[in-house]
């Protein structure tokens, strides 16, 4: 297993919704949060990254609103 995205252990939708269903069917955790190469294509970390603040918690890597 490589490294996976460093900001893993802050960001609110990690935390917060790693279990919802959606997430899970999705795939998201696995096709971003864990791999440090793909969470570059993140959406929420591209917004933490122009603005210095996490977006909503319930928005998804893709910018999709849960
Ligand atoms: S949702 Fe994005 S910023 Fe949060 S841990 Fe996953 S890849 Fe990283």
């Amino acid at each position: 297993m490589g490294e996976k995205c460093e900001l893993l252990e802050k960001c609110g939708f990690f935390l917060n919704f790693q279990g919802n269903s959606e997430v899970v069917k999705q795939g998201w955790i696995r096709n971003f949060c864990e791999s440090k190469e793909k969470s570059e294509k993140c959406e929420r970390k591209k917004i933490r990254k122009e603005t210095g603040k996490p977006p909503t918690d319930n928005m998804a890597p893709t910018g999709r609103l849960l």
